[in-house]
């Protein structure tokens, strides 16, 4: 083939899957419940705040998300060095690989994780990815993680919870793991779901990151917030490493983005309410499957996780036909995320038509 040609390690990136999701607005009477929304409109004043921003867009945003920032670092009680914001917490994922890692030093996460981790680092950063499996029930193996660790880790991911499996590090396990990693390492705890988190025994990053000089925890506006179509995520991370992720992707967050995250952070009650919601339906959720027969574990996010393994693929043809889009991972299990009332009556009578199996 002649012309030019993007670098081959590009071709790995499979086409996300779950895109079905997002994009312009169709008439598919479909419940989406695959890629993790919030399935509520906009919140009033947030909804005005973007709206406000957007008689503006004529001119550039704000480079350093000053005021978004500012409100973050008074929300956090740290220093506003300590922020960066980014296009959504992939945004600042990226960020974070590219500052840290070159081509040759290793990035490791559990795996089965967030598909971003494997493709940032390998497609984009040509850095080596170094995927440790989780245990049986899908929670991190952090003494398998810390054995791993070796002279070229620069970086090691913790995704909490766990994107699909919906499980949550431990605060205690997480202390002893923290010990056993270099200085020189830094550990990302991944909280995009933070919100919904319910284990008192859970970690929350925003106090492990004051505790230790080699975290950074990453959070987005995406999920609890409901900002997922304006993209804007953000780091709290060690002075050093968010200013040099406050330099790698200058303008990322547009005025609307940093407008409505503003106007969410005043609303957290409102958004908090919303959270309870999703939260009990998650359990109504879990519970009604449990009765169906079906082993799930439970789950600490907006979503859950079911371990179908060679039968993943048919019970999510089957959601499909009855209208609802879920996430397949073939021969591993199918996330369902917790959305409306509505969707989720429908996608629990459409799994109890399906069998429960061996
Ligand atoms: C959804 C999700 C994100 C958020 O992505 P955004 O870019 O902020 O929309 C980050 N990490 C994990 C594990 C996720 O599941």
């Amino acid at each position: 083939m002649r012309g030019p040609l993007p670098r081959p390690e590009l071709h790995s990136i499979a086409v996300h899957a779950a895109s079905r999701s997002g994009g312009a607005p169709t008439s598919e009477p479909l419940h989406l419940l695959a890629a993790n929304e919030n399935p509520y409109d906009p919140l009033p004043g947030v909804l005005d705040a973007a709206i406000a921003a957007a008689r503006r867009f004529n001119r550039y945003p704000d480079l350093g998300c000053e005021r978004l920032i500012d409100a973050l670092a008074c929300r956090f009680d740290l220093p506003p060095t300590r922020f960066a914001a980014g296009a959504g917490s992939v945004g600042v994922i990226q960020s974070l690989i590219q500052a840290m890692a070159a081509p040759g030093d290793e990035v490791m996460y559990g795996w089965r994780s967030f598909e971003a981790y494997p493709v940032i680092t390998t497609a984009i950063c040509g850095a080596t990815a170094v995927g440790v499996p989780l245990t049986d029930d899908g929670y991190h193996d952090l003494d398998a993680m810390a054995e791993r660790v070796t002279e070229r880790t620069r970086l090691i991911f913790l995704c909490t919870p766990n994107n699909p499996t919906g499980t949550a590090v431990r605060r205690d396990e997480l202390a002893k793991f923290l010990d056993r990693v270099p200085e020189n390492v830094l550990v990302v705890l991944d909280e995009a779901y933070a919100e919904y988190v319910c284990d008192k025994d859970a970690v929350d990053g925003a106090t492990i990151c004051r505790e230790y000089p080699h975290v950074a925890v990453v959070r987005t506006f995406s999920k609890a917030f409901g900002l997922a179509g304006l993209r804007i995520g953000f780091a709290i991370a060690p002075e050093p490493v968010a200013a040099a992720l406050r330099m790698t992707a200058p303008y990322g967050v547009s005025q609307i983005g940093q407008e409505a995250a503003i106007a969410s952070l005043a609303a957290t009650d409102e958004v908090m309410k919303r959270v309870d919601v999703v939260v009990a339906e998650r359990l109504r959720m879990e519970n009604a499957l449990i009765e169906q027969g079906r082993p799930i574990s439970r789950s600490q996010a907006n979503f859950l996780w079911l371990p179908l393994r060679e039968r993943s693929a048919e019970f999510a043809d089957a959601c499909a036909r009855a209208g609802i889009a879920v996430r397949v991972f073939a021969e591993e299990g199918v996330r369902v995320t917790v959305g409306s009332r509505e969707s989720n009556d429908l996608f629990l009578a459409t799994a109890a038509n399906i069998p429960a199996g061996a």
